[in-house]
């Protein structure tokens, strides 16, 4: 199990992590959700050793994983750690880069697991193309297969999926994670986009400004967001009186309870989102059809749709 309990990190006096808490079991996928700057990327950096907490502690099979103060070169055995900013050897293939951390001393082994490998990433057809020639997207692509190259018991993924375009993503990210179980890989993988994690993830640890806002399985987090910050990385919602409801929650009638005056009505492929205003406030409503702006609508709310 990775453990890691109560930690707290400053860049130079600007608090970034404040006392974070959470456990990932073998074989676990835990997404850490988060806006921009919330410190996902610092928090991947103090479990894979980049920098040193300031307090706390975090363990991996009850050993203490340690930061560059106590250990010199970062990154555990065990871990792999696929940066933001990912680094490949630009002169040299695909599969070469792939192939890197393989031993050679079984040819036919190593070619084996590097066709597998691009096979999981989607890049068979461009094994032989030298990395400096492939977009930004292919590159992320190839970064993940090398951290996967050599099975590691755990895997920290910092928004693996930010380059790749949602056309080709979707089928990247099911295979991704059905490697990942198939293997048995532990994983943390932070991202801002609830796609991302939402069908993959055993839990979802919610942070904001350092700070955990939330953490659950994702059936219940999103059916139970506690929080309009933890609702917002979900979809459109709206606060009425006091409670939370998303979009599709929120229900045209042709009587009451609730009165609103249409705002805007965006089209969203299949449906309309209705922006209407109500006591003061936004609301967002899920609707089939077009409502001009200034139409006076009735709505009622359920939870359960
Ligand atoms: P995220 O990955 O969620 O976008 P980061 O972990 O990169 O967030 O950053 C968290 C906060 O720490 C941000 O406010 C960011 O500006 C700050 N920060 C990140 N790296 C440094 C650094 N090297 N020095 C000072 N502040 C930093
Ligand atoms: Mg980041």
């Amino acid at each position: 199990m990775l453990s890691v309990k109560n930690i707290s990190f400053s860049y130079s006096g600007f608090l970034a992590i404040d006392g974070i808490s959470f456990d990932v079991k073998e074989g676990e996928v835990l997404a850490i959700l988060g806006e921009s700057g919330s410190g996902k990327s610092t928090l991947l950096k103090l479990i894979y050793g980049v920098l040193d907490v300031d307090f706390g502690l975090i363990s991996w099979k009850n050993q203490e994983i340690l930061g560059p103060k106590n250990k010199l070169i970062a990154g555990p055995e065990f871990m792999k750690y696929v940066a933001q900013e990912f680094d490949l050897m630009p002169f040299t293939s695909v599969a070469e880069n792939i192939g890197a951390h393989l031993s050679g001393f079984y040819p036919l082994e190593k070619k084996q697991r590097t066709d597998e490998l691009l096979d999981v990433v989607g890049l068979s057809k461009f094994a032989a193309i030298n990395v400096q020639f492939l977009s930004g997207g292919q590159k992320q692509r190839v970064a993940l297969a090398k951290a996967l190259a050599r099975a590691p018991e755990v895997i920290l993924l910092d928004e693996p999926f930010s380059h790749i375009d949602s056309f080709k993503k979707r089928p990247l990210r099911r295979r991704i994670f059905k490697y990942l179980k198939s293997k048995k890989i532990a994983c943390l993988v932070a991202t801002h986009d609830k796609n991302d994690v939402l069908s993959f993830a055993d839990n979802i640890l919610v942070i904001q400004e350092g700070r955990s806002l939330a953490s659950a399985p994702p059936e219940l987090l999103f059916k139970n967001p506690q929080h309009p910050s933890v609702a917002a990385f979900f979809s459109e919602y709206s606060c009425v009186d006091g409670d939370i409801y998303y979009a599709h929650q929120i229900k045209l009638a042709s009587k009451g309870p609730f009165k609103a005056r249409v705002v805007k009505s965006y089209f969203k492929g299949g449906k309309f989102l209705v922006e209407a205003a109500y006591k003061g406030g936004a609301l967002f409503i899920e609707h089939n059809i077009y409502i001009a702006p200034g139409t006076l609508v009735f709505f009622s709310l359920d939870k359960s749709a």
